[in-house]
């Protein structure tokens, strides 16, 4: 008998139909005597239609607060209208929203981190022999304020429960049957993997795969919960595993990602003096604006550029904090493209390999296709490109390294 978290996705419940199959799903689990925790997400699209309504009310943006308690609502349909499925096929069975389950989160609307999850009421339904269902993507704070953890926070809602009451497993169901070296709907021949290391996940996550929220990652990795990626539509196929891996043999390129939602700014005629860097990367550091690649060219005529990306969703906050370095820095101007994107390969183990980037380059330069920038790191290379070549350097760079 083991204890198992299972987290279902907005899409794995949009509708009754769907509902039914994952209370099957969940049923199974429990018929073989085990006790079973689910998190679940809203259905379908019920977070962003709220978020539309809340823009209906004020389109200048509701107050963080209130968007909480607006966004933890689409959780309260999803786990209520699960339990009662559960009930319906006659297993017993308990919903629980955030805060009954014990999630005590710090006081950052719409992006709280969960500070501990006390775990009595969940331990007191599983004494019961009830299957617990409860609300992800959120908590309640200090002030008994309800809180919720970022888009996609849900993941690490499971991840939490798994790791406070030490679950055997955690496994996270998704559209997709597991983690896969690039996007299957995109690039043909992309393989699916049976495991993968948090860290390698964590940067696959990061760079745009989709598949896991990185904050779950991360918290996995730290309180070593192993996770697995599985298909609620094909729940008896054997999904991808994410855990701790130390034998590292050789490189093995494991997947290409690409990430749209990066823009790049360059300042230019700067004068080529210290503190220059300091100066800017400071004042976008005190804007909580977080700087991936960056290049510094080369000094001439006593000036210098610097070039570097941010999310592009920060890039107007971004050029404002640089701008208002104008008087003081004296720069000639800055500029911003938000059409690139960043393309990475990620494999542990890429700086004893020596070969890889120029074999990235050179299916690169094969198709055509002009970098910008490149940074390199253990395990992942990333370059960035035009926007319009996305698709096509995935497909390249990911035909040259995994066959
Ligand atoms: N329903 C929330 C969202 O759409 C949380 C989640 O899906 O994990 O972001
Ligand atoms: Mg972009």
């Amino acid at each position: 008998m083991s204890l198992i978290v299972k987290k279902f996705g907005g899409s794995s419940v949009a509708n009754a139909e769907k509902v039914f199959n994952v209370a099957n799903i969940i049923i199974e689990d429990y018929k073989k005597g085990n006790d079973v925790v689910v998190v679940v997400s809203a259905q379908g699209d019920t977070t962003d239609d709220l978020i539309e309504k809340a823009r209906e009310i004020n389109p200048d943006g509701a107050s963080k607060r209130e968007m909480d308690m607006l966004l933890s609502a689409g959780e309260q349909i999803s786990i209520s209208l699960l339990a009662m499925a559960i009930e319906k096929l006659g297993y017993p069975v308990t919903s629980l929203l955030g805060w009954q389950a014990g999630f005590l989160t710090d006081s950052h609307y719409s992006i709280a981190r969960i500070k501990r999850v006390d775990s009595e009421r969940i331990k007191n339904e599983i004494s019961k022999k009830h299957i617990v269902i409860v609300a992800g993507f959120q908590g309640i704070n200090k002030y008994d304020d309800i809180t919720t953890l970022g888009r996609g926070g849900s993941d690490t809602s499971a991840v939490a429960i798994a790791a406070s009451m030490k679950a055997d497993l955690c496994q996270i169901y998704t559209d997709v049957d597991g983690v896969y070296s690039a996007d299957p709907r995109k690039v043909k021949g992309a393989i699916k993997m049976d495991e993968i290391s948090y860290d390698e996940m964590l940067e696959l996550a990061t760079l745009g795969a989709q598949v896991l929220n990185n904050r779950s990652v991360e918290m996995a990795k730290k309180y070593n919960v192993e996770l697995e990626v599985r298909s609620s539509l094909e729940p008896t196929v054997r999904g991808t595993i994410v855990k701790e891996i130390t034998k590292m043999e050789k490189t093995l390129i494991k997947g290409v990602a690409k990430d749209n939602n990066v823009a790049s700014i360059s300042v230019v005629g700067l004068q080529d003096t210290p503190g220059v860097a300091f100066k800017i990367f400071n004042k976008l550091a005190q804007a909580k604006i977080n700087v991936d690649i960056i290049l510094q060219s080369v000094g001439r005529d006593g000036t210098k550029d610097i070039t570097f990306t941010v999310p592009q969703s920060d890039v107007k906050t971004a050029v404002e904090a640089v701008d208002s370095l104008k008087d003081s820095l004296k720069f000639q101007k800055v500029t911003f493209d938000e059409s690139v994107t960043k393309v990475s390969i990620v494999g542990a183990g890429m700086e004893s390999n020596p070969g890889i980037a120029s074999k990235m380059f050179e299916a690169l330069f094969d198709a055509g296709i002009n970098i910008h920038m490149i940074s390199t790191s253990e395990i992942k290379i990333s370059v960035l490109i035009d926007e319009k070549y996305a698709d096509a350097a995935v497909s390249c760079v990911h035909d040259k390294f995994i066959d």
